[in-house]
């Protein structure tokens, strides 16, 4: 599994907890989307990021 965030309920706060809390740094600002968005190259699937989620924004897929 791998996370996935759903750009339309990310609130792209700049204090994000998903991006803080992600052991390999997998979670980044795409300006194209204007949303945070999960490296799948990186991403291992831990669901930290998932948890932490105020928005609950992000899916395990
Ligand atoms: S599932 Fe784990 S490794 Fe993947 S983006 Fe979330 S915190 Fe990072």
């Amino acid at each position: 599994m791998i996370a996935y965030i759903k750009p339309s309920k990310c609130d792209k706060s700049p204090f994000c907890p998903a991006k803080r809390v992600c052991p390999v740094n997998a979670i980044y600002f795409d300006e194209t989307i204007n949303s945070y968005k999960v490296d799948e190259e990186k991403c291992i699937g831990c669901g930290k990021c998932a948890k932490v989620c105020p928005q609950r924004a992000i899916e395990m897929i």
